[in-house]
């Protein structure tokens, strides 16, 4: 279905990032993903698994959309659950952003927040709304983690409105995985129209990825306080993605990046985009003078107004941005 506001998810603008560009010598571009309805990257996938599961009749009119999210993708299905006439019932995790919870409620989702735990334990969010779901007649589980109308949407939307929007001109396409949708559609998309187009995964700490993209193995270190990124196992949205390689980037410096985004682009962003650009940015300084490097600008600050930026969040957690430079980028890799 493609009336009212799933007409406005994707189709969203290619921004120069026009201060970081000039000081590095290089292009960098992000996509201005905080520009959809739903405020996230996560709407394109949210709309590609509600027009799949409709195709297929696993939902229909009176059902119910359920799905275990960090919030984003909740988010974005509690609207088209309103635009279709559905329900929606979300499980979050009680470690995500306050202000993604309240969004949850007031766009009308029955929202679960359930205790923090691994994936390994059968009460992570994961499984309950999965358990949810099928005990709940007309009930379609959204799993966005393993359903590859996720990356799809990249596939046919993300992908090839870059392609449209650099004309071509793009050596390398760099960003985080949370589900692994983003990245993995979009190389996928990207290297169909030009193989020598580099992917890079930059992954937080605390994820597994980083290590399974550079030499195979599932092994995670440290932890990151950044939401909506990271995983410790391969997705079905992940496997077999054409990923060159991958980078490590530190909330420190994510989060220091998301402040100079906001103090010198006048771009209010969320922390995984502060990561996404400071990856970016490092995968540009490593090519020649002159490259196109895209990333993805995920979601809005306003998301995370009460940590990222909150001075006393940050200081609590030891991640207040110690310079109002650039320096981040090259002092540490
Ligand atoms: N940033 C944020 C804020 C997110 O919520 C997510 C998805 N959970 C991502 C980035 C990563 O997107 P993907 O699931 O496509 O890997």
């Amino acid at each position: 279905m493609n009336v009212g506001v799933s007409q406005a998810i994707g189709r969203t603008p290619l921004i120069e990032l026009s201060a970081l560009s000039a000081h590095i010598g290089r292009r960098v571009l992000g996509k201005a993903e905080f520009l959809n309805p739903g405020g996230s990257v996560k709407d394109r996938a949210a709309k590609w698994i509600v027009d799949a599961a409709e195709a297929s009749g696993a939902l229909a009119a009176g059902g119910t959309i359920v799905e275990g999210t960090a919030g984003s993708t909740g988010i974005s299905l509690a609207l088209l659950a309103n635009e279709r006439g559905y329900r929606s019932v979300i499980f979050v995790p009680d470690d995500q952003s306050p202000e993604k919870i309240a969004l949850l409620r007031t766009f009308g989702a029955d929202v679960r927040v359930v205790p923090a735990l691994p994936f390994t334990n059968a009460q992570n969010y994961y499984h309950l709304a999965r358990g949810f779901a099928e005990q709940t007649p007309g009930a379609m589980w959204a799993d966005q983690f393993e359903n590859t109308a996720n990356r799809q949407a990249h596939i046919e939307g993300t992908g090839p409105e870059i392609w449209r929007q650099t004309a071509g001109d793009v050596d390398a396409f760099v960003a985080a995985a949370g589900t692994g949708g983003t990245l993995a559609g979009t190389a996928i998309a990207l290297k169909e129209r030009n193989p020598e187009v580099l992917a890079v995964l930059c992954d937080p700490m605390g994820s597994a990825l980083f290590a399974y993209v550079n030499d195979g193995e599932l092994r995670a270190q440290g932890e990151s306080e950044l939401e909506g990124i990271g995983i410790k196992r391969v997705t079905a949205n992940f496997a077999g993605a054409p990923v060159d390689r991958a980078i490590r980037v530190e909330d420190r410096d994510a989060i220091a990046m998301t402040h100079w985004l906001l103090a010198h682009e006048g771009l209010f962003v969320g922390g995984s985009s502060g990561l996404n650009v400071a990856g970016a940015a490092r995968i540009a300084m490593s090519l020649p003078e002159g490259s196109t490097v895209v990333t993805v600008l995920c979601d809005g600050g306003q998301r995370y107004s009460s940590r990222l930026f909150d001075t006393a969040w940050l200081q609590e957690h030891g991640l207040l941005p110690a310079a109002n430079g650039l320096e981040f980028l090259t002092q540490r890799t």
